[in-house]
């Protein structure tokens, strides 16, 4: 196996959490070859804790992703959050311009 190789392979062992015969598949090797690679270089057995097969549901849409082992669920997906941040944003921003909107008017009567 090329040095290159067997970086690949310790990444997706260590890094990404992926068992022998998934890192096969990537490769497009057999499991056997990572195995023997792993074991001849000294690589741990797969880190679970960076296995994205976790999954967390989006309270808003539903949808599921696949997160960390080693990461908290969240409530709510990446889009979701972008959203409901933006809509926080818009509220706050339309509270400002009300106040805003009286100030003027105030400075309107006092002139
Ligand atoms: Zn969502």
């Amino acid at each position: 196996m090329l040095p290159i190789q067997v970086d690949q392979v310790r990444a997706l062992s260590q890094s990404e959490g992926l068992f022998d015969h998934e890192i096969a598949d990537r490769m497009g090797c057999h499991r056997t070859t990572v195995t023997r690679c792993r074991l001849r270089y000294g690589i741990p057995h797969t880190n679970l804790a960076n296995r994205r097969d976790k999954i967390q549901t989006c309270k808003r849409c539903g949808q599921q992703d696949l997160i960390y082992r080693k990461d908290r669920i969240l409530k709510y997906c990446g889009s979701c959050r972008d959203t409901i941040e933006d809509e926080r944003r818009e509220k706050k921003h339309l509270r400002d311009g009300n106040k805003s909107k009286k100030h003027s008017e105030g400075m309107l009567l006092t002139s």
